[in-house]
């Protein structure tokens, strides 16, 4: 069965080490430190069929950099690698990147994580993006849940409250004003999973994202219902490589709801397919 992993993280080398010490730090031990080329062999191995690579520039004036190296990943391994572009809020001519990620490049949707590019969903200087990305009808996939964040400490890691730029709310202005753009909200919302999933129901074009919301590794508990009722809205991903547990983990997870061949096919690879323009089996 064709399988799209929809959650794939990809950066050169020594940023992917930087990244790792991040984590190794202020969340979770890795699993599986495997570069660029190690990590497709990896995926490919394990059954994906494709993966969509995801990066987000830190800083402002990374993005054109990590962009060209996402086209040259993807250019790489054309029938697996499905690259997404980025770009950071304070850059400058966001029109110019965008451009030339989905003009030049073919890029098929951006990547944005609030908490490390420490903005907020409705955010301004967001504008230029969303409204680019719904004229041309490509995918905006936003890390804009309020968790993970640590209650006992909610500076750890970014040096600021995520919660105070994240989370439900703050999405809910954006997708009303741009409701035809084609968002995946990673990570079901987490942690306001029940306020997302509530959403689609009120926004057709949204879609979540189940990355490491299944497997049990956060505390918070799914809904069975979530994702019976939700099966043509949702969207299988993992955070390869950055995991701290096996690759299957959230696979056996997902399987063991019992959800039925249509509603799997569908979380597995008919929606991502929809979503990226590709052939439907
Ligand atoms: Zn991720």
């Amino acid at each position: 069965m064709p399988l799209i992993d929809f959650h794939t993280h990809f950066f050169p080398d020594r940023l992917m080490d930087a990244l790792w010490r991040w984590f190794e730090t202020h969340a979770w031990p890795i699993q599986y430190k495997q570069y660029a080329d190690q990590a497709v062999a990896t995926l490919r191995a394990h059954g994906v069929t494709r993966a969509v690579s995801l990066h987000y520039p830190h800083q402002p004036g990374m993005a054109e950099s990590l962009n060209e190296w996402a086209r040259r990943l993807g250019e790489k391994y054309p029938d697996f690698i499905v690259p997404f572009g980025s770009l950071h809020p304070d850059d400058h001519d966001k029109e110019n990147i965008l451009r030339t990620c989905f003009e030049r490049y073919g890029f098929k949707g951006l990547k944005f994580h609030c908490h490390v590019q420490k903005f907020s969903p409705d955010d301004p200087r967001m504008a230029p993006v969303y409204e680019l990305s719904q004229a041309l009808d490509r995918v905006v996939l936003i890390h804009c849940g309020n968790g993970p964040h640590f209650k006992e400490k909610p500076t750890q890691g970014y040096g600021y409250d995520v919660t105070a730029l994240s989370g439900a709310d703050r999405f809910e202005k954006v997708i009303r004003k741009y409701p035809k753009l084609r968002f995946v909200v990673p990570h079901l919302g987490f942690e306001e999973m029940d306020r997302f999933v509530g959403m689609l129901k009120d926004y057709p074009n949204l879609h979540l994202d189940t990355t490491m919301a299944i497997g049990g590794f956060f505390p918070n508990p799914v809904k069975r219902g979530w994702f019976s009722e939700n099966a043509d809205r949702l969207i299988f991903g993992t955070d390869f490589p950055n995991i701290p547990y096996p690759w299957d983990r959230e696979l056996k997870a997902l399987r063991a709801l019992e959800l039925g061949p249509q509603a799997e096919a569908q979380i597995l690879h008919d929606n991502a397919a929809g979503l990226l323009g590709l052939a439907s089996k």
